[in-house]
């Protein structure tokens, strides 16, 4: 044996123990992630004390906190340029009386017209409505982005609110031959909205009973001469409420990556912790929606900062994001994105977890099942690298079901991570599956399966630690 090959021997040797031991090193912290940990901060998330941590009141103000001084506790970092773990913005809370006039008619809210989603643009409107038979009739040379249309519909399953996303108008108008106010009563149940949604527009929806003879006729007639794009009247509507806003906040905390540039990249793991509070008599504890996603933050949370502690974290900085306000809009994630900590250009990833603690499927007594949403939308990358940490670590039933776009649940759509997709974030949706118990007051903490919620965590985990270390971010692919 030459020297040379001895020396190669020596560097074999070497490189194999180095890799043994930085193996090693994963798992030491991995261990962090700990049933019985995740199950103190549930059972006290979960409490009644906290009143179901309803976007903007008591019980998720002491969520928040709770979040707070856990991320505190554990010696994570507030963001760069934070001077607290909390980002702060208001909400308002939507109104609950008005009127209109169509064409000089006098409609009731609720009674004879409702609105879906957004609309504090239409407070006080007073604007010339432009009649449509049908999207497709739309001028490419029209610029609407001041005009309010008008379209006839039969009922609300027929209105393609994706396809209206779409179209730049100041406001939809809908009549709805089936108008059912109760549709509408409910969805404004003291909720609160958005702002600054520049993304979407308001849809008003009128009862087609209500209207009287003239404007009858006059729909009837535009109708059947088929006059798109044609002047149909104005509209006025006032809200008579004064707007009361509602301050509220994600909670955030940060890890500086190790690698002097790479760690100018973020990796984001996210969880909202906002659920449905106290109505009817009955607190919604929330305990799988999303209590389990926040627990299992907050250890990942802890995991992470202790390989910081011992100098051998990720390349690159993680932002952990306890999001609120999402169960009335993705409002957390929604203010986060347009008012990012760090720019989303440079926010390589959005890990998101949202109810992970239940065994939802009858095959799940030998290997526990997570659904994977999202993860190859917009990067293989990213999805291989899922897929070979759970080959590689978790060993989970990965479930592309939701993932597929025909699917009708629209899973995709419906979760934080979809504000970054939208940005071309690339972002993967990890979910539990649903129950029976899935916003209901009988989402408790004694039916959560905790060795679940800890072995996605590991598939989250050692995700995070690739995409934290990996040479090349997650390449973007446009379809
Ligand atoms: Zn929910």
């Amino acid at each position: 044996m030459t020297q040379y090959k001895i020396i190669s021997l020596f560097f074999v040797s070497f490189f194999f123990q180095y890799s043994l031991l930085s193996q090693k090193s994963i798992e030491n912290y991995e261990i962090h992630i700990d049933t019985v940990e995740l199950k103190q901060h549930l059972y006290i998330l979960a409490s009644d004390s906290f009143q179901g941590r309803k976007t903007g009141e008591k019980g998720q103000f002491l969520a928040a906190d709770y979040i707070q001084n856990q991320f505190q506790i554990m010696g994570l970092s507030k963001a760069p340029n934070m001077d607290s773990y909390f980002q702060n913005f208001k909400l308002i809370e939507k109104s609950k009386s008005g009127i209109m006039s169509l064409n000089g008619q006098t409609l009731n809210f609720l009674d004879d017209f409702g609105f879906y989603d957004h609309f504090e643009t239409l407070r006080s409107v007073n604007n010339e409505l432009i009649y449509i038979s049908d999207f497709k009739k739309l001028s490419g040379q029209v610029d609407y982005s001041e005009k309010v249309l008008i379209m006839e519909v039969s009922s609300i399953k027929e209105v393609d609110l994706f396809k209206a996303k779409e179209i730049y108008a100041k406001a939809i108008v809908y009549i709805l031959t089936k108008y059912d106010q109760r549709y509408f009563s409910s969805f404004n149940d003291d909720e609160l909205y958005f702002p600054e949604n520049k993304n979407k527009i308001p849809y008003l929806f009128i009862s087609k009973s209500s209207l009287n003879k003239e404007n009858q006729k006059k729909l009837a007639e535009f109708k059947s001469s088929n006059k798109s794009n044609e002047i149909f009247g104005s509209l006025d509507v006032f809200l008579n409420e004064n707007p009361k806003y509602v301050e509220t906040q994600n909670v955030v905390a940060y890890i500086e990556g190790s690698d002097s540039v790479l760690k100018k990249e973020i990796v984001v793991i996210s969880a909202h912790y906002d659920h449905l509070g106290f109505k009817h008599e009955k607190i919604y504890n929330g305990a799988d929606d999303n209590g389990s996603g926040t627990v299992a933050l907050l250890e990942l949370a802890q995991a992470f900062q202790q390989s910081k502690n011992e100098n051998n974290n990720p390349k690159r900085s993680l932002l952990f994001l306890a999001f609120t306000g999402e169960e009335m809009g993705l409002y957390g994630s929604l203010y986060y994105v347009n008012n990012p900590i760090i720019p989303l250009r440079k926010t390589i990833t959005d890990l998101n977890i949202d109810m992970i603690g239940r065994v939802t499927k009858p095959t799940e007594k030998d290997t526990f099942s997570v659904y994977i949403i999202g993860s190859d939308r917009l990067s293989l990358d990213l999805h291989n690298m899922n897929e070979k940490a759970n080959k590689n670590y978790s060993h989970l039933k990965l479930d592309y079901t939701y993932n597929d776009p025909n699917d009708k649940l629209n899973l995709y759509y419906r979760s934080d991570h979809y504000n970054f997709a939208v940005n071309e974030v690339p972002s993967i949706f990890y979910f539990g599956g649903f129950h029976k118990d899935y916003h209901k007051e009988t989402d408790t903490v004694d039916k959560i399966n905790f060795d679940k919620i800890k072995q996605i965590c590991n598939l989250v985990f050692h995700t995070t630690w690739m995409l934290g270390n990996m040479e090349e971010r997650p390449k973007i692919i446009i379809h």
